[in-house]
C-alpha cells in the first residue's frame, strides 16, 4: 500500500506561485536556450488568390518544440520573449529559416512565391534589424522582392518617424511591407498614406462572422476601399470557410489566408502541398 507522504517537503519554487506562474517562470527561463538548442521552428500557412486560388506565398509562422511541454503556441511565448528581449535572437533565427526554406521551394516551383515573416515590436526597435534582414536576404540569396515584413498596427503607429525612417529603409532594400491585423488598432490615416506599404492583412476578429455581422462586413468593406484607395492590396486571414472566401473575393479582397486553404505546416510538409496542388 502507498504511504502518506510525511516529513519536510522542499519547495522548488514559491509555493504561493500559481501553476500558471510557475509555468510561465519556467518558460520564461526555457527560451533562453530555445535558439541555440535548435527547438524553435518555422511552419508556413498558404496564401492564395481570391479568384482561382492560385498559390501566391506562405506566412512563417513560428513554433517552439518545448522538450517536455511540446508544442507551446506562439500565443504564449512570443509575448515572454518580448519581455525578456529573446525575441531579437528568435526574430533573427527567423528571418533566416523563412528565407533559407522560401529559395527550397522555388526549386520545384515555377512562379515566385513569397514568405511573409512577422517582425515583433521589440524587433522593430532594435537598432540591428535591417543588418538582419539583409543578412538573411545575402546568404540565401532569395529576391528581397520575395520576402515581405509584417508589423502590427500597433507596431507600426507607436512610432511613427522610426517607422517611416525603417519602412524607407526596407523598401529601399526592395522588400514588401505588409500592415498585420489592420482594423485592431489607432491608424493615423496621415501617416498610413505616407508609409510606403503593399498589403493591409485584415485581422480575424472582422472575417469570423464577416457573413452573419453587417457590422464586421461593413468594416472589412472601409478596410479594403481604405487599402485600393492608398494603392494597396488585401489580404483577409483567418477564412474558413468557402462562404467567407466568397464574399471577400466579391467584396475585391485580392488575397486569402485561412485553415480553408491550409493550416500552418511543418517546413518539411511544403514542398508536397505544392506539388499536391499544382499536378
Ligand atoms: P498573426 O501574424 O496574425 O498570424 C495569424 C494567426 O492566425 C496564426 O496563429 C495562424 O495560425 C492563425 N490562423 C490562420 N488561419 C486561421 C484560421 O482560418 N482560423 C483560425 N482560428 N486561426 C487561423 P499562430 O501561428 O498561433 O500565431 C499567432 C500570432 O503569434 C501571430 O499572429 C503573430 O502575431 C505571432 N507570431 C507567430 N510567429 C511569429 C514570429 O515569427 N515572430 C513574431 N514576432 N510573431 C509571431
Ligand atoms: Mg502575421
Ligand atoms: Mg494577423
Ligand atoms: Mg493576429
Amino acid at each position: 500500500a502507498a504511504r502518506a507522504q510525511t516529513g519536510p517537503r522542499i519547495a522548488l519554487h514559491d509555493a504561493s506561485a500559481t501553476p500558471d506562474q510557475t509555468s510561465t517562470f519556467r518558460l520564461h527561463n526555457d527560451l533562453h536556450r530555445a535558439v541555440d538548442r535548435g527547438e524553435l521552428a518555422a511552419f508556413f500557412q498558404p496564401q492564395v488568390t481570391a479568384q482561382g486560388a492560385a498559390i501566391k506565398g506562405f506566412e512563417a509562422l513560428m513554433r517552439w518544440r518545448h522538450p517536455t511541454l511540446g508544442l507551446v503556441s506562439p500565443a504564449k511565448f512570443i509575448p515572454l520573449a518580448e519581455d525578456n528581449g529573446q525575441i531579437v535572437r528568435m526574430g533573427a533565427w527567423m528571418l533566416q529559416e523563412a528565407c533559407q526554406q522560401a529559395v527550397r521551394w522555388q526549386a520545384t516551383h515555377t512562379t515566385p512565391l513569397r514568405v511573409a515573416v512577422n517582425l515583433s515590436l521589440r524587433q522593430f526597435g532594435d537598432p540591428h534589424l535591417a543588418r538582419h534582414v539583409q543578412q538573411a536576404l545575402d546568404s540565401t540569396g532569395l529576391p528581397p522582392e520575395q520576402l515581405e515584413l509584417e508589423i502590427t498596427e500597433g507596431t507600426a503607429m507607436l512610432d511613427m518617424q522610426h517607422t517611416l525612417n525603417l519602412l524607407r529603409q526596407f523598401k529601399a532594400m526592395g522588400l514588401k511591407l505588409a500592415i498585420d491585423d489592420f482594423g485592431t488598432g489607432y491608424s493615423s490615416l496621415a501617416y498610413l498614406k505616407r508609409f510606403p506599404l503593399d498589403v493591409l492583412k485584415i485581422d480575424q476578429s472582422f472575417v469570423r462572422q464577416i457573413c452573419t455581422d453587417r457590422d464586421d462586413r461593413v468594416i472589412a468593406g472601409a478596410i479594403i476601399s481604405l487599402a485600393h484607395s492608398l494603392g494597396l492590396s488585401v489580404i483577409a486571414e483567418g477564412v474558413e470557410t468557402a462562404e467567407q472566401h466568397a464574399l471577400l473575393e466579391e467584396m475585391g479582397c485580392e488575397e486569402i489566408q485561412g485553415y480553408l486553404h491550409g493550416k500552418p505546416m511543418p517546413a518539411e510538409e511544403v514542398a508536397g502541398w505544392l506539388s499536391s496542388r499544382t499536378t
